[in-house]
């Protein structure tokens, strides 16, 4: 499959797009690309992003170290480096980690601001930015957001607007083949829960819904061969669920799933997909309850029930993790500072987010 269409960002999709499409994804004179410590070699994205900077003259500085769970700190240095380097455009490489930190990194590049001003996007100039995902989960490729861990408030919080969305995104499933099966799961369980919270935002849109259901569709058909080993076959097709999701969430944001899970990752140390997972048969319940014809239909959609569905994520990605009635506390304090919380259909409050938490690990341990 191959083709090419544009939304907010200029999307190309298939086999071989960035040294096909370079001509759409060189933007500059100096590039600066920015990578996680193995993605962008084990990928073959490098590779193919180097010969086409090269075979156009290009010259480019290279970072390949961005870990996961990216922090705002890291993000300065690289922004210093690109700085150094004169780069005028930035091409980030990997999952969402880096693609998330290359967006800090073109802003921070341009302008050396506060990270006040940052989380306020009150920035003037931006670097043109080129994302090119070696996971299907994040869709960050198309949304303006950068997920960054923040060690002064001990969370992860979230900024972007319009200036920081990807000038370009290539997407490539084969980049996606040197991926263990372990983080093919768990980035494709993020893909479908971004389609599966946007279709239960109050922002959802009909245009947003199409996107979503097709998403969970596909995604639908994938689970088998994904529990399965059997990856090949479906690669192409989580990479578009994954791109369908960001689509949509660049629109809608996510909701209470992602904001619950923030600080899991920061406390508990689970990966992105394995928060959103720890959540999902609560939110499940929950979303029964608040948006019953939207759970019933995405439901249809995938060709699975809500138990199913749980038992599918716990045989899968099991939780072993335990919280205590004091970190519940403390957890939902930092869900309600999420702004993904403010886009359920209702407004939840603390109480609710501790039932929440409080329900989801009473079901991993049941
Ligand atoms: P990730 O943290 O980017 O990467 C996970 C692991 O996969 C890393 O060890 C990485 O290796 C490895 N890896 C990536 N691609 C590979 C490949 N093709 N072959 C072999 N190994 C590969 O994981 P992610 O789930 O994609 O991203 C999670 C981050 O995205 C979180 O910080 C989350 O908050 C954020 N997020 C952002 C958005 C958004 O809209 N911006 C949405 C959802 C989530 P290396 O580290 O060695 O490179
Ligand atoms: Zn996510």
């Amino acid at each position: 499959m191959e083709f090419a269409f544009r939304s907010r960002a200029n999307t190309f999709f298939g086999a071989g797009c960035v040294r096909g499409h370079a001509a759409d994804w060189i933007l500059g004179t100096r590039a600066f690309v920015v990578t996680g410590k193995s993605s962008g070699r084990k990928s073959g994205a490098l590779a193919d992003v180097e010969a086409a900077l090269q075979a156009n003259g290009v010259p480019y500085g290279v970072f390949e170290g961005i870990g996961n769970n990216p922090t705002l700190d890291q993000c300065r240095e690289v922004a210093a480096l690109a700085r150094e380097a004169r780069a005028d455009f930035i091409v980030g490489i990997g999952g969402g980690s880096p693609l998330d930190a290359a967006k800090a990194v073109a802003v921070l590049a341009a302008e050396d601001i506060s990270t006040e001003q940052l989380y306020k996007n009150a920035y003037t100039s931006v670097l043109p930015l080129i994302a090119i995902p070696t996971t299907s989960g994040t869709g960050s490729e198309v949304t303006p957001w950068s997920v960054l861990t923040r060690t002064d408030l001990q969370t992860k919080r979230s900024f972007g607007n319009e200036k920081t969305l990807p000038a370009a995104a290539l997407l490539d499933p084969e980049y996606t083949r040197s991926l263990s099966r372990r983080i093919t799961l768990d980035t494709a369980m993020d893909a479908f829960t971004h389609c599966l919270e946007s279709l239960m935002t109050n922002k959802a849109t009909p245009v947003t819904d199409a996107y979503n259901y097709e998403g969970i569709r596909r995604f639908g058909a994938c689970l088998l061969a994904l529990e399965r080993g059997e990856l090949d076959g479906v690669r192409e097709e989580l990479m578009l669920v994954s791109l369908l999701g960001g689509m949509s969430i660049a629109h809608t944001g996510t909701t209470l799933m992602h904001g619950m899970g923030y600080p899991l990752t920061y406390y508990g140390g689970l990966t992105h997909g394995e928060a959103n997972c720890a959540v999902l048969p609560a939110y499940l319940a929950l979303t029964a309850r608040v948006q019953p014809e939207r759970h019933q239909h995405a439901l249809q959609a995938l060709g699975m029930g809500a138990e199913e569905l749980s038992a599918y994520v716990r045989r899968n990605i099991p939780l072993t993790l335990r919280i205590t009635e004091e970190q519940i506390r403390h957890f939902a304090l930092q869900t309600m500072l999420q702004s993904s919380t403010r886009n359920m259909p209702f407004s939840p409050d603390q109480g609710d987010v501790e039932t929440l938490y409080r329900a989801a690990f009473d079901m991993a341990i049941s």
